[in-house]
């Protein structure tokens, strides 16, 4: 076998699979949007199988022979070609699926199923007990599969390296650190400033359909593009790349809420650009997709925060909002950018304004950390979770469901995810710095409706790059320097300190 008719073979695999993959995307997108309650085992059984059939495909021992067959030939000889990126990246994922043992993934999918559906009670009845030995199994098989993964320094590595490749405890370590030290001193500073927002401006009732037209009109003129995509409802907003020119999202309303079907749809929208932007001719392959779920957040909390909480977005776009929900005329810029960027200490992740964010992820990256390394016992987990509230944040849960069990991630195995949002804020602060040296200042164009300058500098060095670098080259091409949590801590102390008169 040449090396040619190797590379052949995988890339046919390759397409292959993706475009099972993506019927099963549609079929989950489905399954979150659409679909009736009575259809839902059948679905679930639909989703297994296919998942079921893509792990044979992928484990199949002829991809084994052919990434030997055209490994280190002339094909791939320059590692930024889309065939040294898709042989590199095949190995990866053929590697990772063959390491773990067939009777390691049935367990773990089981654990998991069971765990997931007991955190869900537990939750309800405020019960961590009940929750305990299921964790407890949950972290045995995932230490049983960071040691089949394999790893340098300490098993999470092996389990961060899955979502945010190259990342390992002892570089998230110091970062996570550095942002603490900053935001524990700025979040001191805006309690102490006694500026208070009027956030019964946000409260106000506004009717779901005009809201609806509302996100649908500013995810537009971001440059969300909505002949090749679409918005729902579901209980969780997600973004879905089923393929190219159907990247879709769902977003969700409340009457007496507006900030959060509005921020959610740019949240996504954000997310979806970057799919958008993924290079058409390379789908199926990765060296079209999307590098690491940190980059992805990063695009997402880009327009969301950096763009969608600025003066400069909402100079243009509060006459907009102004018109289609009359309730918001006797509306300020400035009492209203105040409202929209309150900065405050709370109990629940989702909830948390941009700042405090940034903390509970550190919390919890903290404790999964200490779970792995066996320093922390899962019974220990709540009053570990309380000292650290208080620590960080000078506030306690006096629940566990507003505490150690808010989350449904560890239910889930996913140890070592956390990291990758606060990743997404410390890679979209770096490129926004650089794009507004680039091409700003940004907030001029904003103000203008200029919103598409952006989007193609985003485009061009991140979309359309694909898998080809790693998520710390890719920032290092895209900003000049080298990642660090730096632009993240100057960009909130600017903003905060005007908008609190710090
Ligand atoms: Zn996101």
């Amino acid at each position: 076998m040449t090396a040619e008719e190797a590379y052949e073979f995988l890339l046919k695999t390759s397409l292959e699979s993706s475009y099972l993959g993506s019927l099963g995307e549609l079929a989950a997108w489905d399954q979150r949007t659409y679909l009736p309650r009575g259809g839902q085992g059948h679905r679930a059984e639909q989703l297994a199988t296919l998942a079921r059939l893509l792990h044979e495909r992928i484990t199949d021992p002829r991809i084994g022979d052919c990434l030997a067959a055209v490994e280190r030939t002339a094909l791939v000889s320059d590692p930024d070609s889309p065939q040294a990126v898709n042989v590199r990246e095949w190995r990866r994922d053929y590697d990772l699926a063959t390491r773990i043992p067939e009777r390691l993934a049935v367990d773990i999918a089981r654990v998991t199923a069971e765990a997931e559906s007991v955190w869900e009670q537990a939750k309800q009845a405020d019960d961590w007990h009940r929750f305990e030995p299921y964790l407890a199994q949950v972290l045995d098989l995932q230490k049983e599969k960071a040691h089949a993964l394999g790893y340098l320094e300490e098993p999470y590595d092996a389990l961060l390296d899955r979502y945010e490749r190259g990342e390992t405890a002892a570089t998230l370590e110091p970062l996570f650190r550095t942002l603490k030290d900053s935001l524990v001193q700025l979040l001191e500073k805006i309690e102490g400033s006694g500026r208070r927002t009027a956030t019964p401006l946000l409260a106000r009732s506004f009717d779901i359909e005009s809201q609806k037209r509302f996100c649908r009109t500013v995810a537009s003129a971001l440059g969300y593009d909505l002949e090749c995509g679409r918005i729902d409802v579901s209980a969780h907003p997600f973004t879905i790349g089923i393929g190219p020119g159907d990247v879709r999202i769902t977003t969700r309303y409340n009457e007496n809420q507006i900030a959060r079907g509005l921020f959610g749809t740019l949240h996504e929208a954000g997310h979806a650009m970057y799919e958008q932007g993924l290079p058409r001719e390379h789908w199926g392959t990765p060296r079209g997709q999307a590098v690491s779920l940190g980059i992805h957040e990063s695009q997402s909390r880009l327009w969301e925060n950096f763009v969608g909480r600025s003066r400069g977005f909402w100079s243009y776009v509060l006459p907009v909002a102004q018109a289609e929900l009359p309730r918001l005329s006797d509306t300020d810029l400035d009492g209203f950018l105040l409202a929209i960027n309150t900065v405050a200490p709370s109990l629940v992740r989702v909830e948390a304004d941009e700042v405090t964010y940034n903390l509970h992820i550190l919390l919890r990256f903290e404790l999964e950390l200490s779970l792995m390394r066996g320093e922390l016992s899962v019974s220990a987990v709540p009053e570990a979770w309380r000292m650290k509230m208080r620590e960080y944040l000078g506030i306690e849960p006096s629940s566990e469901a507003a505490g150690a069990l808010q989350d449904v991630h560890w239910a889930a195995g996913l140890v070592g995810y956390f990291p990758t949002y606060t990743l997404g804020n410390v890679f979209a602060a770096a490129l926004y710095a650089a794009a507004d040296r680039e091409i700003g200042p940004l907030e001029e164009r904003f103000a203008c409706g200029d919103f598409a300058s952006l989007k193609e500098w985003l485009r061009t060095k991140i979309h359309e790059v694909g898998s080809t670098y790693s998520p710390r080259q890719l920032i290092l091409r895209a900003t000049g320097e080298l990642a660090s949590p730096k632009s993240l801590i100057s960009y909130y102390e600017t903003k905060y300190s005007e908008l609190y008169h710090l």
